[in-house]
């Protein structure tokens, strides 16, 4: 998959986890058969969070994490997808790669159990985090670095996901380096 986004798009996503301290949204917009961010917002800091709202959604939207926050989409990040009907296809940048959010069907609302995509997934996928205490309190930035062995994990809590989530609503995962070397 990203094979839709252009390798410019992708190290535009790349730099806005990385780059900047705040989440970015935008809703993607084909140009010249290319898709392309339209109206970037920038998050709002609430309650410790950083949270960036769109107004309307297009088929394709897009949000980044910065370091600071997670590295997978959040509860209501999938939830979104399955009760906008406009959104097709939700990305997700975030500190370990590429998330895809995609819907197969988009005239039903799937009903989606929070608390055990939480429990059994999301908050797993949280505790592959590690972070250093003292610098955590100091940046907040993660400090864990990226290895094969953290992919096999993530993608173990991806296919569970998936089963969770049922035929109609997909995540994939792509980690950077997959992203960026094409
Ligand atoms: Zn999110």
């Amino acid at each position: 998959m990203t094979e839709y986004i252009s390798d410019q798009l992708l190290h535009t996503m790349h730099s806005f986890v990385y780059d900047l301290d705040v989440e970015i949204c935008s809703n993607m917009i084909s140009d010249d058969n290319e898709l392309i961010l339209e109206d970037i917002s920038v998050g709002i800091k609430e309650d410790g969070r950083n949270l960036c709202q769109l107004e309307k959604y297009t088929t394709y939207t897009f949000h980044s994490h910065p370091l600071r926050s997670w590295s997978y989409p959040s509860f209501d990040d999938i939830n979104k997808v399955s009760k906008n009907l406009n959104i097709k296809v939700s990305i997700v940048a975030t500190f370990w790669g590429i998330w895809e959010i995609s819907k197969e069907i988009d005239d039903i609302k799937i009903n989606l159990n929070k608390e055990k995509i939480n429990e059994d997934i999301l908050w797993k996928l949280g505790g592959l985090t590690k972070t250093d205490d003292d610098e955590r309190k100091e940046t907040g930035i993660k400090s864990m670095t990226w290895s094969e062995k953290i992919h096999k994990v993530i993608d173990h809590y991806v296919r569970k996901l998936n089963k969770y989530l049922g035929p109609n609503i997909y995540v994939k995962f792509t980690p950077w380096k997959n992203v960026l070397k094409k």
